[in-house]
């Protein structure tokens, strides 16, 4: 499954959007992007994000804070760009120095400004099948099945991983598809005798190669989330690759679509701003 060539759809969609959008308003829909620290790691992924967004039409407001800003700080400068009615997406780099209450940080940005879909509120609306903004990387996985004609509607989808931001969302949106959901985490006990027994396997761990071809049920559809140094995913893709019907890979899967999704919801709340 190309993520790449989705992302491509996606993203040419949403640059005409981002075209119209200042063809009506005279101003581009623009994404705040606010990065605590210089972990390098971050750094990269908000210049690849501010990059992208200038392909598409949307401008971005780089805000850099310094590492040692604390809760309260972090906290006062979201809430002002909430408050900012020309800010019309707010991005907070993911993770965030281990001294700040991110919870705390992602509650800050106003639900209507929320398009990596890291709020609560946004949570809620997935789970509920609400209208909403969805986690970036969960909502990417959705469309990737959506291109490929999974429909998840009865099916066994096992999601191995609960982060907020990517196992938990990705297992809500695949529940509000009327998928049968079974969320797989660190306690999970004989973890491949249960994703032996999924049609759809979702692996956001974080470990290099953890999902081996031999838990795959022949016919599977595979979603590999991971992205871990080297290039490498959470799945053994070679074999796996003998058993799944369609599989991810890494990179060019799940990853190109991320971003995509970050574009279209900036676009989407700046229309619904206008
Ligand atoms: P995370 O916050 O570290 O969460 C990892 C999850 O995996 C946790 O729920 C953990 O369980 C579970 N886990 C760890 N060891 C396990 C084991 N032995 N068996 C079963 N479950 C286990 O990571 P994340 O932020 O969700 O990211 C996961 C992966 O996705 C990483 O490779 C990351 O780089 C990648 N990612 C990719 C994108 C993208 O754009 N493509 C975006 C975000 C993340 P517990 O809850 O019990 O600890």
């Amino acid at each position: 499954m190309s993520g790449t060539e989705l992302a491509a759809t996606i993203v040419k969609e949403t640059a005409e959007r981002a075209a119209e959008f200042e063809r009506r308003t005279g101003t581009k829909p623009c994404l705040a992007t606010v990065l605590v620290g210089d972990d390098p790691a971050s750094v990269t992924y908000v210049k690849m994000k501010r990059n992208r967004s200038a392909k598409a039409g949307i401008t971005s407001r780089h805000v850099p804070l310094p590492a040692e800003t604390t809760t309260e700080e972090l906290v006062a400068t979201i809430r002002e760009l909430s408050a900012d009615p020309a800010v019309h997406g707010i991005l907070l780099q993911h993770p965030v120095p281990a001294h700040i209450d991110e919870r705390a940080a992602f509650e800050a940005i106003a639900p209507e400004k929320d398009v990596d879909g890291v709020t609560m509120h946004s949570f809620a609306a997935m789970s509920f099948a609400e209208p909403g903004f969805a986690s970036c990387t969960p909502g990417g996985i959705m469309r990737l099945l959506d291109a490929y004609g999974v429909d998840p509607r009865g099916k066994h989808a096992v999601v191995i991983g609960r982060s907020p931001i990517l196992g938990k969302p990705a297992a809500m949106l695949l529940l509000a598809r009327d998928a049968t959901v079974t969320v797989c985490h660190s306690r999970t006990q004989d973890l491949p005798s249960i994703v032996r027994t999924a049609d759809i396997v979702v692996a956001a761990v974080g470990k290099p190669e953890f999902v081996r071809g031999d838990w795959i049920k022949p016919g599977a559809v595979v979603i590999d989330a991971g992205y871990n140094e080297g290039n490498v995913g959470d799945v053994a893709y070679a074999e796996a690759l003998a058993h799944a019907a369609l599989i991810t890979p890494v990179p060019g899967g799940v990853g190109p679509t991320t971003i995509a999704l970050l574009l279209e919801q900036t676009v989407t709340a700046a229309f619904a701003a206008s």
